[in-house]
């Protein structure tokens, strides 16, 4: 098959890269200047969700009904973008193992390389920027998009279509977590899951994901499986 037929769509966090440090920050601030909130937030169960999910919970568990929610809910997350660009720098985030040169020889390869992360679109991309991936991506489904993972695949997909003239049907989402695989499986694309964050690879197997992996070190792994179909 040719290459340039695949598509794969990457999560962030967990998957290509680990450390939140500045993310988490830009979520106690952003609730802090607009709700005077001072709950600890670090309780909350983040993996795999998308950052409008998140704030949501943070607010409920800051005890806020839904209108005071509404009310400033966009204002928070353009706050938290604009926090973090201005905090990147503070940014603990470090590429994990094998995940550059992995993206580098898709690349070169030919296919096409794209995000499904529930990061806001400014902070994925300023995240990656931090550790030097963000030039390998030029779309994507982000958090900025919607608060529903499966919906970000969808969009994704979309714009893989309408930009980039994507045609093909060999696709494939590779991330950490159970909301990964559920949101991919909703578009019934193959998926790669991959146990460099919190969940082993039993758990990513039993949650339905087609493959599993330990970690991205070894890029034979990948190529071997996007070859198979
Ligand atoms: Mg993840």
């Amino acid at each position: 098959m040719e290459q340039n037929e695949i598509l794969i769509l990457f999560d962030i966090d967990g998957t290509l890269v680990s450390g939140a440090r500045c993310h988490y920050q830009a979520f106690v601030n952003a609730v802090k200047k607009f709700y005077h909130m001072e709950e600890d937030i670090s309780g909350i169960n983040y993996a795999g969700k998308t950052d409008p999910q998140i704030l949501m919970e943070v607010l409920q568990l800051g005890g806020f009904n839904e209108e005071e929610i509404e009310k400033n809910f966009q204002n928070c997350l353009d706050y938290m973008a604009k926090y973090y660009l201005k905090n990147v720098y503070n940014e603990n985030t470090r590429s994990l193992d094998g995940v550059n040169e992995l993206l580098r020889e898709l690349q070169k390869k030919g296919v096409l390389l794209g995000l499904v992360t529930g990061n806001l679109e400014t902070i994925a991309y300023a995240k990656l920027g931090k550790v030097g991936l963000d030039g390998y991506f030029s779309f994507g489904g982000f958090g900025s998009d919607h608060h529903d993972r499966s919906y970000l695949v969808k969009k994704a997909l979309n714009r893989a279509q309408t930009s980039f003239g994507y045609k093909g049907k060999h696709i494939f989402v590779i991330g950490d977590t159970p909301r990964d695989v559920k949101a991919a499986k909703a578009s019934n694309l193959i998926t790669i899951g991959v146990a460099t964050g919190k969940y082993s690879q039993e758990e990513l197997k039993n949650c339905g994901a087609d493959y599993v992996l330990e970690n991205l070190k070894n890029k034979d792994e990948i190529l071997e499986i996007i070859n198979k179909v």
